[in-house]
């Protein structure tokens, strides 16, 4: 009996001392700034999302969130150095669709999404738009069709490497049209659609948060939206599935990440300030613009995207093994 009541007192101590640790470390966090990690190119479609979102943040944690490129194989080069760092709550990744596509793609991961982290919150959702250097003969989907079919092996069409979703978005075009490109890899859509400005490549699918003002200025050609409906950031833009290719759809979701066994007190913290920064008007008014769509308050929390991941693997593992895309 005292045995028992000696062990219920060391285990209420700790259990006490665990809670006022967490408490603490509630209050006080963060005390230094914080990184956030993009996993393409600055200046690109994700790096704009998280600069947006990261200094909108920095507004409730006090701190200033850092955004740091980390590129390279697609995108898995950052979520394998995440998966990795400190969990002192000092070190997050954004990711996208490539989370849940590089387990299919990728013979040797250094990370598994389902095991190595701790999940915060989704964020946007953004369409994606199909565009041609300014100077390509094909005037719209129809007429890109037909060039495709008699130029495939002249034309090359860029993407930020496997795991992107230019690179996802570029092997639907392909199957779609039956067509076995040139894959031209960057190490995000920002350079790639540099080198679409310039001429040096023919088509890349892009998403809607890099590419509007782009359209807009009449410096590249659009084929068409990746959503099912028209979009209100471009509302002449029709959709590729009004140009033919049929049910064609996609849209890049966004995830927020840290490494296993970061504190919940801070995944807490973190994540509120994530649905702030969310609900924020101006944040709200430059993703409008650029055709981002916040996600519902359902997916604003750690078991939204946790379950979300798992669902996106489940549906892209089979196709894209099909596909038989994979990198060794
Ligand atoms: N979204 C990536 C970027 O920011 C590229 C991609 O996934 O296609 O560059």
């Amino acid at each position: 009996m005292q045995l028992s009541i000696q062990r219920l007192t060391q285990w209420s101590l700790a259990t006490l001392g665990a809670m006022a640790c967490s408490l603490t470390l509630a209050q006080t966090y963060p005390t230094k700034p914080i990184t956030l990690v993009v996993p393409f190119a600055a200046g690109g479609p994700t790096d704009i999302v998280a600069r947006t979102l990261a200094s909108t943040m920095g507004k409730t944690l006090g701190q200033t969130v850092v955004v740091e490129n980390k590129v390279g194989a697609g995108g898995t080069l950052a979520a394998g150095y995440v998966a990795k760092a400190n969990p002192d709550g000092y070190t997050f990744l954004i990711h996208h669709n490539g989370m849940s596509t590089a387990p299919a793609l990728y013979r040797k991961m250094a990370f598994n999404p389902m095991t190595d982290f701790e999940y915060v919150s989704q964020a946007v959702d953004v369409p994606m738009t199909l565009l041609g250097r300014k100077d390509l003969p094909a005037k719209n989907m129809q007429e890109l069709s037909t060039y495709v079919k008699a130029n495939a092996k002249s034309i090359n069409l860029a993407n930020a490497g496997l795991g992107a979703v230019s690179h996802l978005c570029g092997m639907l075009f392909q199957q779609a049209m039956g067509a076995d490109l040139t894959t031209v890899p960057f190490s995000g859509t920002a350079p790639a659609l540099n080198a679409l400005l310039g001429g040096q490549v023919d088509l890349l699918c892009d998403q809607t948060t890099q590419t509007t003002q782009h359209i807009k200025a009449g410096t590249v050609k659009l084929y068409g939206v990746t959503t099912k409906q028209r979009i209100r950031a471009l509302p002449d833009a029709p959709t590729l599935t009004e140009g033919g290719l049929k049910d064609f759809e996609v849209i890049v979701w966004h995830g927020i990440y840290a490494p296993k066994g970061t504190p919940p007190a801070v995944i807490d913290k973190f994540g509120s300030s994530v649905r702030t920064a969310l609900k924020d008007p101006a944040f709200m008014a430059r993703m409008a613009d650029l055709g981002a769509e916040i996600v519902p308050e359902s997916k604003q929390t750690p078991e939204g995207l946790r379950t979300w991941l798992q669902s996106e693997i489940n549906k892209w593992g089979p196709v894209i093994r099909a596909a038989g895309v994979y990198a060794d």
